[in-house]
């Protein structure tokens, strides 16, 4: 990056002119220019069996073993559609609005790659089955904006090649003809970030709708950035490059900002961008050639013959709307309307389904419920549950405190069973052995003292302990009602009511100071 000549530059050919410098040359050359971004999303589906075939899709199974005559393309045999898969292509264009076309078309996309047997993929080429959908993003200054997406098609995936130093390359096929989604945005994103926040929303939504799971590092969610970028002001599209291989949404975001820079300077120094597909490569921060436009494949595209058109009638699509569950936008904007929670809390609580839900299993037991209570519950399933869950690796499904077992542990401590901190305690018994709250402050005496009377004693003795500290509190020194209250809560082993030995320190103090 090259640094600009701002106002103060001495050595400015500008300097001394009747107009010293234009807003032009204050800004960089990377304010210049912005980034124009389209993104080409693969999602595999979670279909139990393959698109055209009833072959497994299960993941890690022994190389070529799910295979069968369809898959492996031999000839004489015919495909045959996955309902399912249909079915899930019309969820996803539902949850982005998409339209549903009522009569889509699979093509043949020709090409010759040894994990693709019968030298054609099944794709979908001019009559996809959704188009002209959106996704809307929320930018950090709360702005909201719509980011188009082009079409959605359904399509077999390849196999796999595995480049091996001992054996050259090795072919498993059990992943041809498993079920994949292709979601095609406008080029409407003019940032990494804003690329990332599409890419979020899109992966939330799939996973919200049950139909991908969603894992970037085994290859089920994909993503391929294109990139240009063009003087602002500018309406002209610039010339493409094409970015594969980032399985990380981190790498998303670290392929899109150097090849936007790369682009721009190349630029700026007076040579032009080629077109053409770049690999990313994480480790070395950078991405490389995989192949120019002039390599680029002609795929010869036709409809695919042995494959009747798809017809998707109102009924259908109304039956599959009906069942959509609530989307993650939606339940975001309603956690804050209905629980009064801050929309960071809604953002991180909506992330995931199956944690959203956990959240609400939380609130509904919670007998007398306010809003101090379920923000309560909110700070509990940020804090303590996502930590644990992140120590040890689990999902939300799989963690051994049950969302009632939170809601009954906000409970008590509203209630003035335990306090907070030893609310800490039982939780982290709770999370070894998975029992009731109730139960671990029964076993272990934890109670929460809030007998006026007990305190009082407790704070008789402290004061008279501490007759200097006394001395300097009267004196002035304010900080040290801190020390008293931690004084009395050691003696109480934790159990004492921080508000009433609160309340009934500062009554005993302030009389001292009489
Ligand atoms: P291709 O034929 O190379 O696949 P498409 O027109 O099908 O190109 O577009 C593929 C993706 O690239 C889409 O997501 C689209 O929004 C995006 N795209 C197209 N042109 C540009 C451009 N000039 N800059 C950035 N993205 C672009
Ligand atoms: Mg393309
Ligand atoms: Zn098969």
């Amino acid at each position: 990056m090259k640094p600009s000549r701002g106002a103060g530059d001495a050595s400015s050919p500008l300097r001394g002119s009747v107009k010293p410098f234009s807003v032009e040359v204050n800004m960089s050359i990377h304010e210049q220019f912005e980034a124009v971004i389209g993104l080409e999303v693969h999602a595999q589906l979670s279909t139990r069996s393959k698109i055209f075939c009833g072959c497994s899709t299960a993941f890690g199974s022994a190389p070529n073993s799910n295979v069968c005559p369809v898959c492996l393309g031999m000839p004489g045999v015919l495909p045959v559609l996955n309902k399912q898969v249909v079915e899930y292509a019309i969820r996803l264009g539902l949850a982005t609005g998409c339209s549903i076309n009522p009569r889509s078309i699979f093509a043949r996309k020709n090409y010759f790659y040894p994990d693709l047997p019968k030298g054609y993929q099944i794709s979908q080429y001019e009559e996809p089955i959704c188009r002209h959908g959106h996704v809307d993003i929320t930018n950090d200054d709360g702005t909201v904006k719509r980011i188009g997406i082009t079409r959605i098609h359904m399509e077999e995936d390849a196999g796999k090649s595995i480049h091996d130093q001992d054996h050259d390359t090795l072919v498993d096929v059990n992943r041809c003809g498993t079920p994949l989604l292709e979601i095609v945005s406008e080029p409407d994103m003019r940032s990494a970030q804003e690329a990332v926040r599409y890419l979020t929303s899109v992966w939330q939504t799939v996973k919200y709708l049950d139909i991908c799971d969603g894992n970037m590092e085994e290859g089920s969610f994909r993503c391929d950035a294109n990139v240009s970028v063009r003087k602002k002001g500018e309406t002209k599209l610039g010339t493409k490059t094409e970015l594969k291989n980032m399985n990380s949404f981190r790498n998303v975001e670290r392929a899109i900002e150097y090849e936007t820079q790369r682009q721009i300077e190349l630029i700026a120094e007076g040579g032009a961008v080629v077109q053409e597909t770049l690999l990313w490569n994480a480790e070395k921060n950078t991405a490389s050639s995989m192949r120019s436009k002039e390599e680029a494949h002609d795929y010869r595209y036709f409809p695919d013959p042995d494959l009747v058109p798809v017809v998707v009638d109102e009924h259908w699509i109304a039956a599959v709307r009906m069942e959509l569950p609530e989307l993650p936008a939606v339940r975001r904007a309603r956690f804050v309307g209905e629980y009064k929670l801050p929309p960071y809390d809604a953002e991180v609580l909506t992330q995931e389904r199956p944690l959203a839900d956990y959240f609400e299993g939380a609130v509904r037991v919670l007998a007398n419920r306010n809003d101090e209570q379920v923000k309560t519950v909110s700070n509990w399933v940020m804090t303590e549950v996502m930590r644990v869950m992140n120590e040890r690796g689990t999902t939300i499904t799989e963690f051994p405190v049950s969302p009632d077992h939170l809601g009954a542990l906000v409970e008590l401590i509203g209630n003035g069973t335990i306090s907070g901190k030893i609310a800490k305690e039982v939780f982290a018994e709770m999370v070894a052995t998975g029992e009731h709250p109730k139960a671990v402050v029964e076993r272990k005496g934890l109670v929460q003292i809030s007998d006026s009377g007990a305190i009082e004693k407790e704070i008789d003795v402290i004061l008279a302990k501490f007759p200097n500290e006394i001395a300097r509190f009267r004196a002035g020194e304010a900080k040290l009602m801190g020390f008293f209250v931690g004084e009395t809560m050691k003696v109480m082993k934790g159990r004492g009511n921080p508000k009433l030995i609160n309340e009934i320190l500062g009554r005993k103090l302030s009389e001292l100071n009489h």
